[in-house]
C-alpha cells in the first residue's frame, strides 16, 4: 500500500506531519509534570491495527502504551481528543488512543472530537458507544493551539525553577542585610543617646553659665553703686 506524500517519519512510526510537530511538546510537558521519565512508548501512529477500525489510517492520531489518567488530561490539554483504553476489548492491549484536533489529516478518526465534546467516549456508532470517564477537559483546544500552551508550560516551569535556585540566595543576602541594618540601626542609636546626653549637658551648662554671668554683672552694677 503506498502511503500520501504527506506522511513522514516520526521515530521509525509513519506520522502526519502534525504529529510529528505536536508529539514532542506533548511529550516534553509530560516529562515535566512526571507522567514519563524519558519518553512515551508509541504503539502507533499511522497505521491499520485491526482494532483501531480505520481511525489511524490517514494521520493524526497515536497510541501510546501508557494509560494513566494524566496521559490523558494532558493529552486533551494539548490538543488531542485522548481515551484510556482499558476496558472490555482492550483489556489485553491498554493503551491512550488520542486524535489531534484541527488537523486535516485525522478525516477517519474525526467523530470521536465531537463524540468527546458531546460526553461521549469516542467508541461505537459514531463514537457515542458510552459515556467519557476521564479527567480532562471534553471541549479541546486545536494540536497547534496546544503546542503554544504546552511551550508555555514550559516556559513557566523553567521560570519556576530559576527562582528556586535563586531564592535561597537571596534570603541569605536579605538576612545579612537587615542583620547589617540591625548593627546600624543600633550604632545609630546609641549616637543619638549620646547626642542628646551632649546637648542635655550643653545646655545645662549654658544655663549655669548664663546664671553666672547675671549673677556677676549683678555684683558689678553693686560695686558701680557703691562706688558712686
Ligand atoms: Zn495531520
Ligand atoms: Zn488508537
Amino acid at each position: 500500500m503506498s502511503r500520501p506524500a504527506y506522511v513522514v517519519s516520526f521515530r521509525g512510526f509513519p506520522a502526519c506531519p502534525c504529529l510529528a510537530e505536536w508529539f514532542p511538546v506533548f511529550e516534553a510537558v509530560a516529562i515535566l509534570r512526571g507522567i514519563v521519565r524519558e519518553s512515551f512508548d508509541i504503539a502507533q501512529l499511522i497505521g491499520g491495527a485491526v482494532e483501531s477500525a480505520g481511525t489511524h489510517s490517514e494521520g493524526g492520531a497515536f497510541d501510546v502504551w501508557q494509560h494513566d489518567p494524566e496521559t490523558q488530561r494532558l493529552g486533551r490539554e494539548m490538543g488531542a481528543a485522548t481515551f484510556n483504553r482499558v476496558t472490555g476489548s482492550f483489556a489485553d492491549n491498554k493503551h491512550s488512543h488520542g486524535v489531534l484536533v484541527g488537523c486535516p489529516h485525522n478525516g477517519p478518526a474525526r467523530y470521536q472530537i465531537g463524540a468527546l465534546e458531546l460526553g461521549f467516549n469516542g467508541l461505537g456508532t459514531a463514537g457515542r458507544g458510552g459515556l467519557d470517564t476521564g479527567p480532562g477537559p471534553r471541549k479541546l483546544r486545536t494540536w497547534r493551539e496546544g503546542i503554544a500552551w504546552g511551550l508555555e508550560q514550559i516556559e513557566r516551569h523553567d521560570m519556576a525553577n530559576v527562582w528556586d535556585e535563586r531564592l535561597p540566595e537571596y534570603d541569605e543576602n536579605s538576612k545579612t542585610d537587615s542583620r547589617r541594618a540591625s548593627v546600624l540601626l543600633a550604632g545609630a542609636h546609641d549616637r543619638a543617646g549620646d547626642a542628646k546626653r551632649h546637648a542635655k549637658e550643653a545646655h545645662q551648662l549654658a544655663r549655669a553659665n548664663a546664671s553666672a554671668i547675671a549673677e556677676l554683672s549683678a555684683l558689678v552694677r553693686e560695686l558701680i553703686e557703691k562706688e558712686k
